[in-house]
């Protein structure tokens, strides 16, 4: 683990296994509370030497341009411990390149705001502004699914509002973690600034949540987990990033053809395993049928293998259990499977499309996280909402239509976090304010709006 700058070696050791071969991959230094709370005190150490925001940008700007260099490696490294297809690991790279470049923009512009003093009479003769501070240590908690760039989204933000990190990556996929911390010292992070402890997430989860020296603990994942630790935690700030059952709507006079086309990789990519990966798609009248060939012909037309095969665009799900709970949702949807549905030789899931599950099945109601999608034909617009409202989850949501009236009709009644038209709710460039309403989550990621959220408003009152 990597604590004050330093590697610890507890002689107990986290095995990370691939996906899809089953091979040891790498193994990491095994941290349980005690090894947390050196974290937090190296962490704290930090604080008291706090670095001015040009600092904070070029050290930002600096793991930018480094990770811009080893983004092959990096990329390599990702579709090791997570099995994500080549292709999609590249990309995750290049985005985790972009959230530390806007990340370095955020800490450049950070500031407070003027208060408008004279518009009562109790405050006129004075000014008044507020300072951002940095609001302390940060505890971030991250999922397997995009080892590397949602680490990015925890670390570079946290950085840029001056805020010193104790990082506990998912126990599947720490390895990118570690890398990226490496470059992170790489780039001249004092030591404390970044500490990374892999184990036990009951034992680091707790020890974050009990010491008060943690100010703010932001975590990325599962619904249950995310919503105990706000629970547990009162008196901080929990961020919570979590997931979605994602809706597509395909209006009447979509480019229905293109619709399907444009979404077949978005619910498959990386097998379905991304929080916004698209789920659950309503098509309103006679647009069904053009759409529905062309999702089926797209979705069989994806290479289903080995990750590490550069043509692949479908690989494995995390683990056995994973693939095993999938397999059965998807023979309990009562729906009618149009393709996919059953595994390849190697033990793949293949693309699954489901026609018209019941509204009460765990396909439609809970989050897949594999290679699922269902689609349904409703009467309407108006009913396309309404199902696309009918969860618990509010992340992200798409809208196909030539209609701009239909986009803002949408737009204003979908109840999640961001809206898209005519692209998939799988697209999420990193400087976009991103999170969900509802079970989905109560903030925001994105660099410029992480960096609020990691710091506090102090108020300063002057005589004029
Ligand atoms: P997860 O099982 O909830 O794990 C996420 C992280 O929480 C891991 O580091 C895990 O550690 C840790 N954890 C587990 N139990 C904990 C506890 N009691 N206290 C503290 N930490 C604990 O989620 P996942 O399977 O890795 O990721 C998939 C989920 O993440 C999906 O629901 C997906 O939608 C969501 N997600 C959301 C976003 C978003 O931005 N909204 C992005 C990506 C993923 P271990 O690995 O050691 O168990």
């Amino acid at each position: 683990m990597l604590v004050g700058g330093e590697r610890i070696d507890t002689g107990d050791w986290l095995e990370v296994v691939s996906p899809y071969s089953g091979e040891v991959v790498g193994r990491v230094g095994k941290a349980g509370a005690a090894e947390t709370g050196r974290a937090i005190d190296a962490a704290s150490a930090a604080l008291t030497a706090p670095l001015p925001a040009h600092r904070r940008a070029e050290l930002l700007t600096g793991v930018a341009s480094l990770l811009a260099e080893r983004q092959d490696e990096a990329a390599r490294l990702i579709c090791a411990e997570a099995g994500k297809p080549l292709k999609a690991a590249r990309i995750e790279a290049a985005r985790a390149v972009s959230t530390f470049t806007f990340a370095a923009v955020a800490a450049r512009t950070l500031t407070g705001e003027t208060v408008p003093m004279d518009a009562s009479a109790a405050g006129e003769g004075k000014v008044a502004f507020t300072l951002r501070v940095p609001v302390g240590v940060v505890g971030a908690i991250s999922p397997f699914n995009f080892p590397l760039n949602l680490v990015a989204h925890k670390v570079a933000p946290a950085i840029a509002a001056g805020c010193p990190v104790v990082l506990k990556p998912a126990s599947a996929t720490p390895l990118s973690a570690f890398f990226l911390a490496g470059l992170v010292e790489e780039a001249g992070a004092p030591p404390g600034w970044l500490n990374v402890v892999a184990g036990s997430a009951r034992e680091i989860g707790d020890a974050l949540v009990e010491d008060e020296r943690v100010r703010v603990i932001t975590f990325t994942g599962s619904g249950d987990v995310g919503w105990a630790l706000a629970a547990r935690a009162p008196r901080k700030r929990v961020k919570l990033e979590l997931g979605n059952a994602t809706p597509v709507i395909v209006d009447d006079d979509a480019d229905a053809a293109a619709a399907a086309a444009k979404l077949a990789p978005n619910a498959y990519s990386f097998a379905g395993q991304s929080c916004i990966s698209v789920q659950r798609v309503y098509v309103v009248g006679d647009a069904y049928d053009l759409f529905v060939d062309g999702l089926v012909t797209a979705t069989e037309a994806l290479r289903v293998g080995d990750p590490a095969d550069e043509s692949t665009d479908v690989g494995p799900v995390i683990d056995a259990q994973a693939r095993e709970r999938i397999l059965a949702w998807i023979a309990e949807s009562g729906g009618t499977v149009l393709t996919g549905g059953d595994t390849t030789t190697d033990g793949l899931i293949r693309p699954t499309v489901i026609a018209a599950p019941d509204r009460q099945s765990q396909v439609e109601c809970d989050e897949v996280f594999g290679p699922v999608c269902t689609v349904t034909q409703v009467a309407s617009l108006d009913e396309a909402i309404e199902r696309a409202n009918a969860t618990r989850y509010g992340l992200q949501t798409a809208i196909f239509t030539e209609s701009v009236r239909s986009a803002l009709v949408a737009a204003t009644r979908l109840e999640f976090g961001g809206v898209l038209v005519n692209e998939a709710p799988t697209f999420r460039a990193d400087q976009m304010p991103y999170g969900g309403v509802k079970a989905s989550g109560n903030t925001k990621e994105g660099p410029a709006w992480a960096v609020r959220e990691l710091t506090e408003e102090r108020l300063v009152v002057l005589p004029i």
